[in-house]
């Protein structure tokens, strides 16, 4: 039988990826969903890339996602020269809202209420943590600090100023109109908003979006006040990212391991899809192979609940995009092969009659020896359901709507087979068995189990489970 990886690969696009070739080489490699990083460029600079994207994977024949991820409220230093800035730990340093006078010790900030946030004795973290400065005095455009940790400066280097409270909005000018953009964008299938602060921020960005508010949101998990509203956040979002490179400087780096656990659990309890981002295989921007650290990153994230794990750097900007995504597809395979998988429960006001029959049928398909779970077309909450229980068969999702099967291309363990028409149970169900035996899942005589909301096409909930043997060929 063919080897099957359930759990998900997004990866990043960016200028080590741009061209159809390598995009197509990603998907062999088993990239499910591809980002593409709104905090570089505004949105028509995108269009080559997304045209580049769609070309390759209807080339390679697949229904994969392009997930666009809006910059938020990211704080920047300005521009310093191109060698870079060389900050002494002791050192006074500079940040102010003044663009009229850089200098080696004063350097502009992109925060307009610098001076307002700012408080003496407080830290400020640059470029992801690498260098801190510690507040001594604040003027009407001035924050003057000691550097507390040293090292080179570039520039547009990220802020973080952990612990305050920052008066920024977290949908900027830049986020509203790269909204827009996604809204008037087909070939966008999903969005990822970053900095949320509350399920405010979500609302805001589904009224943006207009009529194509129904796509998947996802929200970004990176700030103290997140994981504060973290019940209504996953509540008014279709999934969550633990975005681990700013909530790593957020709050201390020692607290993510566990907040990685928290969060994918109580994901897993709402219904909900969680992604684990950044750093994973790091070192792979410059070597061909991962660390053992990063490998072992890797499966924890898989045994941590994760439906999905993403590559930023590695494939947007490093030197082996193809083997970054080859070394996660690895890891993936080897942690799901051993064991049974972690099954999920559901809280218990989301049990409904399509989470009781995705319960069910996964039961009834361990029982049975099934080869596979086929969700019959809908709207996707069947699949959805299914994948949350954890079965280690492939659940195959039908649809004969090209945004939906993309969508369901995200699901752990979902695979999506496209139908030429809705049709009938019995068409679909043949549809189903064609794709098992040619694609090598399964062989003619297997059993499988088939989930349904009947009548299809109603809109009702699923009410259905069937067993069946895959017909001769
Ligand atoms: C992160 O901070 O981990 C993240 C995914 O966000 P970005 O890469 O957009 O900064």
């Amino acid at each position: 039988m063919e080897a099957f990886t359930h759990t998900k690969i997004i990866a990043t696009l960016g200028p080590a990826s741009a061209d159809e070739d390598t995009i197509r080489a990603l998907i062999r490699a088993g990239a499910d969903c591809f980002r593409i990083n709104f905090s570089h460029g505004d949105g028509p600079s995108h269009l080559p890339l997304i045209e580049s994207a769609r070309r390759a994977i209807a080339k390679e024949n697949r229904h994969i996602p392009l997930m666009a991820d809006i910059q938020g409220p990211k704080l920047r230093i300005g521009l310093v020269p191109p060698e870079g800035l060389e900050l002494r730990p002791g050192a006074r340093f500079t940040l102010t809202t003044d663009a009229s006078v850089p200098s080696p010790e004063r350097v502009q900030a992109d925060y307009p209420y610098l001076t307002r946030d700012v408080r003496a004795g407080m830290r400020i973290l640059l470029d992801d943590g690498l260098l801190e400065l510690l507040v001594e005095k604040v003027t009407a455009t001035d924050v003057q600090t000691t550097v507390t940790a040293g090292g080179m400066l570039y520039s547009r280097k990220g802020i973080n100023f952990p612990g305050a409270q920052l008066s920024v909005q977290s949908l900027t000018e830049k986020d509203r109109s790269d909204l827009l953009f996604v809204a008037d964008c087909p070939d966008l299938d999903m969005v990822a908003i970053s900095f949320v602060r509350s399920s405010h921020d979500l609302s805001q960005a589904r009224a943006l979006l207009g009529n194509r508010r129904k796509i998947p949101v996802m929200a970004k998990l990176e700030r103290p006040e997140a994981l504060e509203h973290l019940s209504d956040i996953l509540d008014h979002s279709d999934g969550i990212m633990v975005a681990r490179g700013d909530l790593g400087v957020e709050l201390a780096f020692d607290r993510v391991p566990l907040l990685q656990k928290e969060i994918l659990r109580r994901a897993a309890e709402r219904g909900k899809w969680a992604i684990v981002a950044t750093q994973m295989l790091e070192s792979m921007r410059s070597h061909p192979r991962p660390t053992r650290a990063e490998a072992s990153d890797v499966a924890n994230a898989i045994l941590d609940g994760a439906d999905a794990i993403m590559l930023s750097v590695e494939t947007a900007s490093g030197l082996y995009p193809v083997k970054s995504v080859e070394a996660m597809e690895q890891i993936a395979r080897t942690t799901e092969s051993v064991g049974e998988n972690k099954e999920q429960r559901l809280e218990m006001d989301l049990i409904s009659f399509a989470s009781g029959a995705a319960g069910a049928a996964v039961q009834a398909a361990r029982e049975l020896k099934a080869r596979a779970i086929v969700t019959l077309a809908g709207s996707g909450l069947t699949a959805l359901m299914v994948s949350k229980w954890r079965p280690s068969l492939p659940i195959l999702a039908l649809s004969a709507s090209e945004p939906t099967l993309r969508r369901l291309n995200v699901l752990y363990g979902v695979i999506p087979v496209p139908l030429a028409q809705l049709g009938d149970m019995e068409t679909q169900i043949q549809a189903a068995d064609a794709f098992l035996v040619e694609t090598g899942l399964a062989r003619s005589g297997d059993p499988v189990v088939i989930v349904a909301a009947i009548p299809l096409g109603e809109k009702r909930e699923t009410n259905t489970i069937r067993f069946h043997k895959i017909r001769d060929f």
